[in-house]
């Protein structure tokens, strides 16, 4: 996949960005917002490369063709300028915004100049700062471009500096659909772990989410039927460690939709609808909540297996819960 193609759950947004520049209400600063994996990033590469485009025309879309379209395919257009920390998970420190800040104010060759930085919240408090200058007196011409899938770790200040654009995830139809044309139909099953974001989704699936998913789904069955106790089921999960309880957040949210009564988004061989069957909608809530409030302990957590026997028990205590309301109905 290259980012040069749009991306269809783009539509609408790449619609409003056509609007806008045909207008000339195309902002000076632009903060692109959404899931991780929803494409933010290459929704502002295309914007970067249509803007710079020198035959983009009537359509709104790059040539490709052209002498700007091939320099920023190849990273080396001397109009855009991105800003990404040095190396992934690290911070976007001050120097790097000075930069950009001075090579925005430049004199462009073709009359344009594009900044893009992302992640956005990956900005140093003093970087912050540093951007907050250029946003207040934007260099004439220049336009910026952020990205944040956490817009509210950002400063206000900055936020309130942008003109902002919410990425939605497409339906699971649209998602489903592009990930078949991908040649990735397997991707769907990762989808709801991604919350729909098609790219999270592909990348799920490479980092093994998928097996994990079903591993999980067969573990927490084998204890619904009395197969294997709460301790046994932690030592399955000993190697995945504090990373179960996200994931099993995931897998309930799915069950509690389906307890609702509502179609589970993904549910390849009907393995969580046997799960849901009898489960009680209140009792769920109360696990549901129990996990977040693991969740928020987690990074204090000494005893890992303690997190998961815990977790685990409360699964349990869940089934014992419902069947006892059952009887009680
Ligand atoms: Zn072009």
């Amino acid at each position: 996949m290259v980012w040069t193609e749009a991306l269809p759950w783009h539509a609408e947004a790449w619609d409003q960005l056509r609007r806008r520049e045909e207008q000339g209400r195309l902002p000076h600063a632009l903060l692109i917002t959404g899931l991780p994996g929803l494409g933010k990033r290459s929704l502002a590469r295309r914007l970067a490369l249509t803007l710079l485009c020198e035959r983009r025309g009537a359509e709104f879309r790059p040539c490709l063709q052209c002498r700007s379209c091939h320099l920023l395919v190849q990273g080396a257009h001397p109009d855009l300028f991105v800003v990404e920390p040095e190396e992934r998970g690290k911070q976007i420190g001050i120097d790097q915004v000075r930069a950009l800040g001075e090579r925005l104010s430049l004199r462009s060759q073709y009359g344009r100049r594009l900044g893009l930085i992302s992640p956005a919240e990956a900005m140093t408090v003093a970087a912050a700062n540093a951007l907050l200058k250029t946003l207040e007196e934007p260099p004439l011409g220049a336009l910026l471009v952020l990205t944040s899938a956490r817009p509210m770790l950002l400063p206000a200040t900055i936020r309130s500096r942008c003109q902002q654009l919410a990425l939605v995830a497409p339906a699971p139809p649209q998602a489903r659909e592009w990930l078949r044309q991908l040649g990735r139909p397997e991707a769907e099953q990762t989808l709801g772990l991604a919350q729909g974001a098609p790219l999270q989704a592909l990348q799920l699936l490479e980092a093994g989410a998928l097996e994990r998913w079903r591993a999980l789904l067969a573990t927490l069955e084998q204890l619904r039927s009395g197969r294997i106790g709460v301790v046994a089921a932690a030592m399955q999960w000993r190697e995945a460690g504090r990373e179960l309880i996200p994931l099993l957040q995931a897998v309930c949210l799915d069950l509690a939709r389906l307890v609702a009564g509502a179609e589970a988004r993904y549910d390849e061989s009907g393995q969580l609808r046997k799960l849901a069957a009898g489960l009680d909608a209140y009792e769920l809530h109360v696990y549901l909540e129990q996990l977040l409030e693991q969740r928020r302990h987690l990074e204090h957590a000494l005893n890992e297996s303690l997190v998961l026997e815990s977790a685990f028990g409360g699964w349990l205590a869940l089934v014992q819960k419902s069947r006892t309301a059952e009887a009680r109905a």
